[in-house]
């Protein structure tokens, strides 16, 4: 047996097993992925992507519905769920192929097994499937997350797949429920809530927390729940949930309010959404004796590399947050470290940017208000509604704001708050100025191109010094 057959082995070919190990290749490592499923892991087929042509649908449908105003008279808008989820499994397949293609063209193999770590007889690590053990110089773990069930005083309630579903089960169901009780207001309750309303179920959405995406700043929570109210969500946030129980069709969700009166919802179907967990279970870690922390393994932020020599980890199995372009990011900087050649320094984890994709959709980089005043930063806030900008105002897209948080002394970006059109676009412009360290003064002294849904950056900014023409 050749020892050291691979460069690089990786358990897990999502988003950040799957990058890293294109990256790996592109440095002249010889790489297998061991991946049981489809190659793209969640995001690209049953996260990030699928969802993302499901809420297309969704966003076509509520334009349609108010296309009337724009002088378009289109009569009798049909949702047709079948055709919403079908459409939402190609383009997973299609990205499946596509992740396939890439390793094609990079000479990365992918062995479609479940793989466990063991000790070699020469005391490194190594990925074994039932195949028999993969020898390489470097294993890296990027084996993601899954959801958490449901912790109540009577015991956890778990998915079922049926009538208490997760993620996999809402964007693939084969009939369209009537009614659906969404428990948890996190990026997976919120993108689901928003829509299954559009195709005209029923839904009502639970966050025990006191708002809707509890991560986000409260001001854009607050404008995306009087959203979804208007468009008919039932929204329950600050509510408990005492129990959730299947009935002989269906499923009963025992609420309560914020002001602790009993609400007993009766729906098709329960998407539990409240909160994932790293895969860090059931696969070798413990008799390697890798190290945890909180549940999460411990990495060195800067290489990836576990207590163990010779193994990495990556992605969601490193903790929060738990989101594929970070998992991505950690990905190349593991194998560049590996190769000896980062050209970029560390990731700067204060500015990773979060989206959520529901009309309005959400975006946001840096801290929220709430944190700079706890922290006690010497702030300024700068606000800019889309209702005064021209844009939006003709392209019908008025809901929301963009608001900055900016160091007092040098206008630096320390968070950025958007909500609205194309938010979870803008919000590439506010990271990479807060990445680059960039004041006020240069993004002022920037010329946006007018009209534009970006012009309310610059506005934004220029609000917190009283400088702002458009409001
Ligand atoms: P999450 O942790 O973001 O949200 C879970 C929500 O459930 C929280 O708001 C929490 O307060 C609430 N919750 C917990 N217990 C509850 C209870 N008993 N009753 C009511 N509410 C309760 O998790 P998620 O939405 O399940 O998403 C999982 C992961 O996937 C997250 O890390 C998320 O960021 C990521 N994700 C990202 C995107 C995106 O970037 N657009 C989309 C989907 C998922």
């Amino acid at each position: 047996m050749t020892s050291n057959q691979y460069d690089l082995a990786i358990l897990g070919g999502g988003p950040g097993g799957y990058v890293a190990a294109i990256r790996a290749a592109q440095l002249g490592m010889k790489v297998v992925v061991v991946e049981r499923e489809a190659l793209g892991g969640i995001c690209a087929n049953w996260g990030c992507i699928p969802t993302k042509a499901l809420l297309r649908s969704a966003e076509l449908i509520e334009l349609l519905e108010h296309a009337g105003e724009l002088g378009v008279n289109v009569d009798g808008v049909r949702p047709n769920f079948g055709r919403c989820v079908e459409r939402s499994r190609e383009i997973a397949k299609r990205q499946e192929k596509g992740v396939e293609f890439l390793f094609k063209k990079n000479k990365i193999e992918h062995r479609r097994a479940t793989g466990t770590l063991e000790r070699s007889p020469d005391g490194r690590p190594r990925i074994v499937t039932p195949d028999g053990p993969i020898d390489a110089k470097n294993v890296i773990v990027a084996t993601g997350a899954r959801p958490k069930p449901l912790p109540l005083p009577s015991g956890p309630v778990e998915h079922d797949g049926r009538r208490i579903i997760s993620y996999r089960e809402a964007m693939s169901l084969p009939v369209q429920p009537d009614r659906i009780v969404i428990i948890g207001a996190g990026a997976i309750g919120v993108e689901f809530a928003y829509f299954y309303n559009a195709v005209g179920t029923k839904v009502t959405l639970i966050e025990a927390l006191p708002q809707l995406l509890p991560v986000e700043d409260a001001e854009v929570a607050a404008t995306l729940e009087r959203s979804f109210k208007r468009s008919g969500i039932e929204v329950l946030t600050g509510a408990k949930v005492a129990g959730v129980a299947k009935q002989e069709i269906g499923v009963r969700v025992d609420a309560i309010d914020n002001n602790g009166t009993a609400r007993p919802i009766e729906a098709d179907v329960c998407l539990l959404a409240v909160g994932v967990r790293g895969n860090t279970d059931g696969f070798g870690l413990e008799a390697l004796g890798v190290a945890l922390d909180r549940g999460f393994i411990a990495v060195d932020r800067t290489t990836f590399a576990t207590n163990v020599p010779g193994l990495y980890a990556i992605g969601d199995v490193v903790g929060p947050p738990m989101l594929a372009h970070k998992a991505s990011a950690e990905g190349i900087a593991c194998v560049e470290a590996m190769a000896g050649k980062r050209h970029h320094g560390d990731i700067d984890y204060d500015s990773i940017p979060g989206c959520t994709y529901a009309r309005p959709e959400v975006a946001s980089v840096g801290l929220t208000e709430k944190r700079a005043k706890e922290l006690g930063l010497d702030y300024k806030v700068g606000r800019f509604p889309f209702k005064a900008s021209g844009k939006a105002m003709a392209a019908s897209e008025t809901d929301g704001f963009v608001k900055v948080i900016l160091g007092a002394k040098h206008g630096e970006i320390l968070g950025a708050h958007l909500i609205g059109g194309a938010a979870t676009d803008m919000v590439a412009t506010l990271t990479l100025a807060k990445t680059a360290e960039l004041t006020s003064d240069e993004l002022l002294s920037t010329i946006f191109a007018h009209p534009t849904f970006a012009e309310a950056i610059k506005e934004s900014v220029a609000d917190a010094y009283g400088e702002a023409i458009d409001i």
